[in-house]
């Protein structure tokens, strides 16, 4: 509708409008039972409809296979990063990371708490534009896991194929944070997968997390119960009173990716909307720059810089006012930022595209 705005924030993210609207209509009285999704409880017959649909969608969209629990928890993926050492090491036992950005780094050091984390490669000297190439990783061959950032928000560099982990009894753990659901993910190749919702699937509150179910059930005894993967498991995602609005909100994304033709519809057009933004990056004679090499360049984040840094603040003031919100770089880079996940229509990007040419031109 006319007075929404393209909103390019990374996370929470602009949500699909026909769920916007579809949750609007039901706000007040959900479908005749006389309340809010808001009040009602999360054992009545509503909300289990509601859950229970959530997670079988989402089985059909990633195709998960029958030996993973799905579960949906709370605390961010930020909780995660604790959760994943306590329920598979021991403070003795290592884990390798691979430090592609921010929120790999942040997850290597919440670990080192519970463990023994090692960062096994980082792209910090190449300020995190790069992906190492797996042969060269010089992995621990004690490792429980080897954790990975699928998609790092604020670098905008993004795996687009999966390492092995060295060692048969190791897994391989992702935070997908911020490409969850983009496209298709072979979770087969995964002991651990985890996600913030608040950027590709539904608002702030909800943490998924799919794990392989022979992995649970060793958690260290000083885990809190909330982080114990079994026991959410177990209690199919009702331990304790789950973000039930938010994982409302969550399920009717999953309907609609599964309405679009499913992931591999999304992929598709998420690899067109980020193509003609980062050619208008490049084909700008040098006027807009992004660093990330370009094999690993993300489809849902697109960092960039103004070669003249004095422009960049009137640049995005000058987008704001023409409603293209939400463009500054993360305050620990900078610059420009582009989130263009599933729900940011293919028109925001072309608008975005034609105001960076009209703008250059502007500023010869
Ligand atoms: N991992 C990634 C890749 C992220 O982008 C974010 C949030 N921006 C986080 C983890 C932290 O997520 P949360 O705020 O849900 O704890």
């Amino acid at each position: 509708t006319q007075d929404r705005v393209f909103n390019f924030a990374a996370g929470p993210a602009t949500l699909p409008e026909s769920v916007i609207l579809k949750a609007q209509a039901d706000l007040f009285n959900y479908q005749g039972c006389g309340m809010s999704v808001m009040e009602m409880s999360h054992r009545g017959k509503e909300f289990d409809f509601i859950i229970k649909k959530a997670e079988s969608d989402l089985r059909a969209l990633l195709s998960i296979p029958s030996d993973y629990a799905v579960v949906f928890l709370q605390g961010g993926a930020t909780t995660q990063f604790a959760a994943l050492p306590l329920n598979l090491c021991s403070p003795e036992d290592s884990a390798d990371y691979v430090v592609t950005g921010s929120w790999s780094d942040k997850a290597f050091k919440e670990a080192q708490k519970y463990c023994k984390a090692k960062t096994i490669w980082s792209g910090k000297p190449e300020k995190y534009t790069k992906i190492p190439a797996f042969d060269a990783l010089e992995q621990n061959p004690d490792a429980r896991y080897l954790h990975i950032c699928g998609n790092e928000t604020i670098h905008g560099v993004e795996f687009k194929d999966y390492p092995t982990p060295l060692n048969k009894d190791s897994i391989l753990v992702a935070d997908m944070s911020s490409h969850f659901c983009s496209k298709p993910v072979d979770v087969s190749k995964f002991g651990v997968i985890y996600a913030g919702a608040q950027k590709n699937v539904g608002p702030s509150g909800v943490t998924i997390l799919i794990v392989r179910k022979d992995l649970m059930g060793n958690a260290q005894p000083i885990t809190p119960v909330m982080l114990d993967f079994k026991t959410q498991a177990e209690a199919a995602s009702l331990y304790n009173t789950p973000p039930c609005f938010a994982l409302y909100i969550c399920g009717l994304v999953f309907e609609d990716l599964l309405q679009q033709g499913g992931l591999v519809e999304v992929e598709k057009k998420n690899a067109k909307k980020a193509g003609i933004l980062y050619d208008a990056i490049d084909g700008s004679d040098g006027f807009y720059v992004c660093p990330v090499e370009k094999s690993v360049r993300s489809l849902m984040n697109v960092p960039f810089t103004l070669q003249r840094s004095d422009l960049e603040k009137k640049f995005i003031e000058e987008a704001a006012l023409e409603k293209m919100v939400q463009l500054k770089g993360h305050r620990s880079v900078g610059g420009v930022r582009a989130s263009i996940y599933n729900a940011m229509p293919l028109a925001g990007v072309e608008k975005l595209v034609a105001f960076m040419k009209d703008f250059q031109a502007r500023h010869p």
